[in-house]
């Protein structure tokens, strides 16, 4: 089961209002990837486990000190996370078959989700 940890900013499903059936494509998006500052979005001492035993201890490496005395995803200078953008698009993640908890967590669709897409002039 996933670690449940308290999050600051990229944190789950904290409204009542249900997805919408037509769900954006988090691979075409990563707004919510952009949160400006290392550390924002948590990964739990699991996420670090599973990463070690899948061969990398790259991603283990790579997190920066978190809120709450957990450790979080670096970003860049341009505030987006070290994993978002492949050859094929700037907004999909690298890692988005073996990605963090909460990133897992976050649900493409909720409330959260269309701020963080409004924001970015996506909706
Ligand atoms: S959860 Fe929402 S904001 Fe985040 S990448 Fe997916 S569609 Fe974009
Ligand atoms: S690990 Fe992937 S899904 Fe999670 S914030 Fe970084 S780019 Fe986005």
């Amino acid at each position: 089961m996933a670690q449940s940890i308290p999050q600051p900013e990229k944190s789950g499903r904290p409204d009542s209002t249900p997805p919408s059936n037509a769900s954006p494509d988090c691979l075409s998006c990563g707004a919510c990837c952009r949160t400006g500052h290392d550390g924002r979005i948590l990964v739990p001492e699991a996420d670090l486990v599973r990463w070690r035993a899948a061969g990398r201890d790259d991603l283990a490496e790579a997190v920066q000190p978190g809120h709450f005395g957990y450790v979080g995803f670096a970003t860049r200078a341009d505030g987006s996370c070290v994993h978002l953008g492949t050859v094929e698009s700037a907004n999909a993640c690298q890692i988005y078959e073996i990605r963090g908890t909460t990133c897992r967590d976050f649900e493409a669709g909720s409330e959260q989700c269309l701020e963080f897409r409004r924001d970015a002039g996506l909706d």
